[in-house]
């Protein structure tokens, strides 16, 4: 980290190949780059040159199709300044979308590329960050980001939790730990839009929560009122929470893992006490959705985990997709609403929206999209990073 800038290796690109990285795409490919020094370290920081020597920008070297990511365009260091630079930024415009409040104290403060941090996700809930390293360089510069999330002017964070074994590229055999660089466990306890929540950062998926839902989820609590409501793949229960908080009559949660619906009643329970209005199964939701009868719902959530990692597992991705909106369109009441979720990268917003559309083609109902969806603005999409864009939803009426 102390190396200075002009002693950083330079790895040249091959002639013509700087176009997309003059427009400010993060990503260098591997066959973009002329020679990689054979002994040049997983994680280094590099600096990236055009095949006439000018230097394009500073990033982290790793083995893979992805060779650098850029950190800094121009000629600047990656040191503990432009973390603690970075950090304002991101944090400045959290402030400016009015998420750092006590009563929505969860959210995402970088979200990697679209916060110009390349392989770095920062979850905030209260006072802790959970820090997630998606590329070895990151790894190797946690320790720099926690301190400078502690010092971060105005967030308040006193704990950082390292949570990177299962995001870390395993050839790169780091064997990360998951553990508290800064502090300690405080409470488990966040706030999204004045409701309350338990986050599992520990034992929990991703960084304990999805983050990436809250606006969907303020925008159901306006359907729910007197209705019932089935909120399939529910995880910790977010979707649930807010159709109760909306006035469901009625709410059913449904996830295969038994520790997601011991999450989700423990949520309910946080919010509303002994609520009889819920209801959760740990089961199969493929299985719920085919033996639910018919009318027994007036708005169903179908919020499935990514079904296509990679673009090899598409055409399953997509008939899971459609097998799963085909059940909802046809048994769901009359005047019903679907909440519909695609959060797979490889799946395309409008081949999403192909596979609704098999599906309700196939039941013969009518169906209207209401809204469509996406991620909120605290999982920003650099633009000139268009892969940073996830997740896609469909808000659909059914006569
Ligand atoms: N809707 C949630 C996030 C869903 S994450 C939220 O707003 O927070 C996906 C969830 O689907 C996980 O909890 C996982 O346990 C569950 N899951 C995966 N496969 C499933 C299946 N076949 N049936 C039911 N749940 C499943």
């Amino acid at each position: 980290m102390n190396t200075k800038q002009t002693e950083l290796p330079i790895l040249t690109l091959a002639r013509g190949k700087e176009e997309s990285l003059d427009r400010f795409h993060p990503w260098v490919f591997s066959g973009a780059l002329r020679k990689v020094p054979e002994d040049l370290e997983e994680g280094s920081l590099v600096r990236v040159a055009a095949s006439d020597g000018r230097i394009i920008g500073t990033g982290h070297y790793q083995i893979g199709s992805i060779a650098v990511r850029i950190l800094s365009f121009g000629d600047f260091p990656v040191d503990e300044a432009f973390y603690a630079m970075r950090l304002r930024d991101a944090f400045r415009l959290r402030q400016a979308l009015n998420m750092a409040r006590p009563d929505n104290n969860a959210y995402r403060l970088i979200h990697g590329e679209g916060d110009f941090v390349p392989g770095l996700v920062v979850d905030v809930y209260g006072h802790t960050a959970v820090l997630q390293a998606h590329s070895v360089g990151i790894h190797h510069a946690r320790n720099i980001i926690a301190e400078a999330l502690v010092n971060l002017d105005g967030a308040e964070i006193h704990n950082v939790y390292y949570k990177s074994e299962t995001t870390l590229p395993y050839k790169a055999r780091l064997d990360p730990v998951n553990d508290y660089i800064v502090g300690r466990y405080e409470s488990d306890e966040a706030t999204e839009n004045g409701l309350r929540f338990h986050i599992d950062w520990l034992k929990g998926q991703k960084t304990g929560f999805f983050l990436d839902q809250r606006d969907n989820r303020e925008l159901l609590r306006k359907y729910a009122h007197g209705r019932r409501v089935l909120n399939t793949f529910c995880y910790t229960g977010g979707f649930s929470v807010y159709a109760l908080a909306g006035g469901a009559l009625s709410v059913d949660s449904v996830d295969s893992s038994a520790k997601a619906i011991s999450l989700t009643d423990a949520n309910v329970t946080l919010n509303f006490g002994n609520d009889t209005r819920h209801k959760s199964y740990a089961e199969d939701a493929f299985k719920f959705l085919d033996r639910m009868e018919q009318d027994s719902y007036d708005l169903i959530i179908l919020d499935p985990p990514a079904f296509a990692k990679h673009r090899s597992a598409l055409s399953n991705a997509l008939r899971g997709y459609r097998r799963i909106n085909a059940r909802a369109i046809e048994r769901i009441a009359s005047g019903g609403i679907l909440f519909t979720f695609s959060c797979s990268q490889a799946v395309t917003r409008e081949q999403f929206r192909l596979a609704v559309f098999s599906a309700a083609a196939q039941t013969g109902r009518k169906v209207r999209i209401l809204h469509q969806l996406t991620q909120p603005s605290d999982h920003p999409i650099n633009i000139y990073h268009p892969e940073g864009e996830y997740l896609k939803g469909l808000v659909l009426y059914i006569e």
